[in-house]
This record gives C-alpha cells, sequence and structure tokens, in this order.
C-alpha cells in the first residue's frame, strides 16, 4: 500500500512509498483510510520524536476516517461501513476502567508508538472504531479526532465552560485554538481570541469571536481588562506556552483558570507563582479526550450542529506542502490529507 513513511530525522526523511498492508488480528478491524488529520504532533515526530517510544520507520499521521474493509463477524463493524476511529487504548488499566482512556497507561497513539493514518490502510481493535452514517463527509470527520476532541475536554472536560463566561483562546488560527471557537461558541460563552493576523482576526469574529487582539500591536492583558470591565476572563486556552504564559495568567480574573494543551513556543515559561496563589488561579494540562466525550463530540457533529473548519486539503504525494503550512503557521483550521 501507498504510506508516508518516516525513515530518518528531518523533512527528508518522509517519504511516501509503498509499504506492507497490515494484517488484520482477531479482535481488530481493517480500515481503507479516506482522510487523515496533519496535526503539530506531526512535525514533531519528524523533526525530534524524543520521548516517545517508537522505532522507525514509522507511518504518520494520529487520526483519520475510512470504511471498514474487514471486521470479526459478532463486532458490529461491516465491511463498507464509514468509521472514524478513537486511539488504541487498553481497556484494562485503572484509569480504562474509570472511563479515562486518554490517561492509559498503555496508551498506543498512531503514528506515534504504533503505524499511523497517512497511509491506504490501518488495522486497528474493534473498540478503537466509531461506525457513522453512510452519508457522512469522512474528511470533515476525519478532522475531530485530535484538535476538537482535545477542545471538547479543555472546554467541558474538568471545569467546564458555561454560557455567562468569557474564554480567551490565545493564538487563533491552529485547529485546536479554531475548534475552541467554535464549540465555545455552542455552549453559548463569549469568546476573545489573539493572533499576529488581522486576517486570522477577521475570520474568528466570522466564527463568532466577540474580539480579536493582534497581539503585535496590542498589549493582550491590557486589552482583556478593558474589554472586561477590569475584572478579566474567566477561562483562558493557552497553547502557545512560553511566548504567551505571561500575558496568559494577566488576563484572568481571579479564581481563573489557564488551560494548557501545546507549547508551540516552549515549555518553561515563568511561572509567576505569586499571582497563582494570591489570585488562586488554577492551570491545569488537558490532551485528548475520553471516549465518552467522542461520542458526543461525534454525535454534536452528527447532528449537523458543528462544521469543522478545514483549511486545506491535500493529496498523500503532497504531504510535504501541508507540513510547510502548518510549520510556517499559515492555517486557520484544519490541514487534510485525502487518500484516494
Ligand atoms: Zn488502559
Amino acid at each position: 500500500m501507498k504510506a508516508a513513511v518516516l525513515e530518518k530525522r528531518g523533512a527528508e526523511g518522509l517519504r511516501v512509498r509503498d509499504f506492507p498492508k497490515p494484517q488484520r488480528q482477531p479482535g481488530e478491524a481493517l480500515m481503507r483510510i479516506r482522510a487523515a488529520g496533519v496535526n503539530r504532533v506531526d512535525l514533531y515526530m519528524r523533526d525530534n520524536g524524543v520521548g516517545i517510544t517508537h522505532q522507525l520507520p514509522l507511518i504518520l499521521g494520529v487520526e483519520g476516517a475510512g470504511e471498514i474493509v474487514e471486521a470479526d463477524p459478532d463486532s458490529g463493524l461491516k465491511p463498507g461501513m464509514k468509521a472514524v476511529t478513537y486511539t488504541q487504548f487498553c481497556g484494562r488499566c485503572r484509569y480504562c476502567l474509570a472511563g479515562e482512556q486518554p490517561l492509559c497507561e498503555s496508551l498506543r497513539i498512531a503514528g506515534e508508538h504504533r503505524h499511523g493514518f497517512f497511509a491506504e490502510y490501518i488495522s486497528l481493535p474493534t473498540r478503537c472504531f466509531i461506525p457513522l452514517p453512510d452519508t457522512t463527509d469522512l474528511v470533515e470527520v476525519a478532522a475531530l479526532p485530535s484538535a476538537y476532541l482535545t477542545a471538547w475536554r479543555m472546554l467541558f472536560g474538568k471545569r467546564q465552560l458555561r454560557p455567562d463566561e468569557t474564554v480567551l483562546i490565545v493564538g487563533i488560527g491552529s485547529g485546536v485554538a479554531v475548534a475552541c471557537l467554535q464549540l465555545a461558541r455552542i455552549a453559548g460563552a463569549r469568546a476573545i481570541v489573539t493572533s499576529s493576523s488581522d486576517e486570522k482576526i477577521r475570520r474568528a469574529l466570522e466564527l463568532g469571536a466577540s474580539h480579536g487582539i493582534n497581539y503585535r500591536t496590542e498589549p493582550v492583558s491590557k486589552s482583556v481588562l478593558a474589554l472586561t470591565d477590569g475584572k478579566g476572563v474567566d477561562m483562558v486556552i493557552d497553547s502557545v506556552g512560553e511566548a504567551s504564559w505571561g500575558e496568559s495568567l494577566r488576563s484572568l480574573r481571579r479564581g481563573g483558570r489557564l488551560v494548557t494543551c501545546g507549547a508551540t513556543t516552549g515549555s518553561n515559561p515563568p511561572a509567576d507563582l505569586q499571582r497563582v496563589f494570591i489570585r488562586q488561579l488554577e492551570i491545569y494540562g488537558s490532551t485528548g479526550g475520553n471516549l465518552a466525550e467522542f461520542r458526543e463530540l461525534i454525535g454534536l457533529y452528527s447532528s449537523g450542529k458543528l462544521r469543522p473548519v478545514i483549511d486545506r486539503r491535500y493529496a498523500l504525494d503532497d504531504i510535504d506542502s501541508a507540513f510547510g503550512r502548518l510549520q510556517r503557521g499559515e492555517q486557520f483550521g484544519k490541514l487534510l490529507i485525502t487518500i484516494e
């Protein structure tokens, strides 16, 4: 089968080539992949990969959707059925038994710990597949498992964002930030965004953001305080890290919460502990979402209330262009690879 395979680190180490088709094992289903999402972690795997147990060569791609080709007769999955996949979890550890699959002690993320979705086929345990109606747009649904599920858990997981609250979304444009904006608006909350691009701010306002702050020309926290009667926002979503951390903390109201799901500018910001304890701020990390949250998200999508924002689609042969656009931060929404 055709696949985008990482053979060695760096851009030239990712090659689209022939690769052995996976053999389905009992308890698994084989899927013909039609679309796969591109994520920051793909760049990390391509260029670094430190701290993630894996071997090369490795097919990259952490999320995707397609059609079932083969499955066990009693699995509930049938050939031709459309499906989207959830991360491979063990189903037996203390976290899985508590329904908290993202914390699974034996989590095997496609494109990180095992072969991923930038390929024609993937075989995964039956429990990882969510069947979809025949009318589902497989490209759209392939945008959901990573950015949209991460956004869902950040907004509604630990401390639910309420309709009377305001959230600040740092760095609008990334898949997860755009997902947060859409989901916050669906929940009825007010959303303020930041960007260095007036064009991205304009797009965010179209999606329902109440204000956009261009951080190159305006100090973020000062503008946020002006927009919130001097109080600050209830929640900040920050996937930028070091570069935005200080302004994110200064934008929070007393008792507010900062949720982090990424560190694209660095992992070690100044903590500003005095501000954290005096103002009783909450800071917590989030990644992915559990299976129940994923089912809720797919339900929202299937109801027609949520349409993921897709920036561009690329053929598998053109995967380097997708990675380039992501690396330059030019996208607004999700980048998808289609696999014909
Ligand atoms: Zn587990």
